[in-house]
């Protein structure tokens, strides 16, 4: 970790995130790829989640044990691509409850505008994980955390496939305090803001829209 930035370097994730990166995989492959790598990155992600001790019994003996503290995790999928992440996630965390965030980019102002916003109605004492598969210029995640934060919950984690240092100090410029869980820290940003080497589109590669 450095700078509140994680990156998994686990081989499965890397090997999974070098086939989503292949211009030749194809759209069904990238798609389950997706889900397996966020399966991995989730369990990283929810290493720190509070637990509390409950008494149980097991078939042998009354016990103490650690159960995720507090109301149910939100994740919170940044649309569209972020779909393709809360699949995987949902996996190890099944009983989460699920936000979307709807933004589009203002074709003059090149500012994040929102459009969608939906989360479950009581966020405080929440664990809120919000999920995108690129941190590019940061636009959509700083606008997605700022929205979130008005409905205070505990903690926001930001999980991605991959990002730069460009999304990185743009993100923490604005909110140093959520972490960043990635795959992978590219080398930079083209004029198109595109992640360079990166794996292209990532919607459209999920979607099949290309
Ligand atoms: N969004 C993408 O899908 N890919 C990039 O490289 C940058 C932003």
């Amino acid at each position: 970790m450095a700078g509140n930035v994680y990156v998994i370097g686990h081989p499965l994730v890397q090997h999974k995130l070098t086939l989503m990166r292949n211009k030749e995989t194809s759209t069904s492959t990238f798609r389950s790829l997706l889900r397996e790598i966020s399966l991995l990155l989730g369990y990283e992600v929810c290493r720190e989640l509070p637990v509390t001790m409950v008494e149980i019994e097991t078939p042998i003996a009354p016990m103490l044990a650690p159960m995720l503290d507090g109301k149910k995790t939100v994740i919170v999928s940044i649309l569209r691509a972020g779909g393709g992440i809360l699949d995987g996630m949902l996996e190890i965390l099944p009983s989460a409850r699920i936000g979307h965030i709807g933004l589009y980019r203002d074709p003059k102002t090149l500012t994040a505008v929102e459009y969608y916003f939906k989360v479950p109605n009581e966020m405080t004492d929440r664990d809120c994980i919000v999920v995108d598969p690129m941190l590019a210029t940061g636009n959509s995640a700083i606008a997605a955390v700022d929205r979130l934060k008005e409905t205070k919950p505990r903690s926001i984690r930001f999980v991605c496939l991959l990002t730069c240092p460009e999304g990185i100090k743009a993100f923490h410029g604005k909110h140093p305090d959520v972490p960043i869980y990635t795959a992978a820290i590219d080398s930079h940003l083209n004029e198109k803001s595109y992640i360079v080497p990166g794996l292209g589109d990532a919607g459209d590669r999920l979607f099949g829209t290309k």
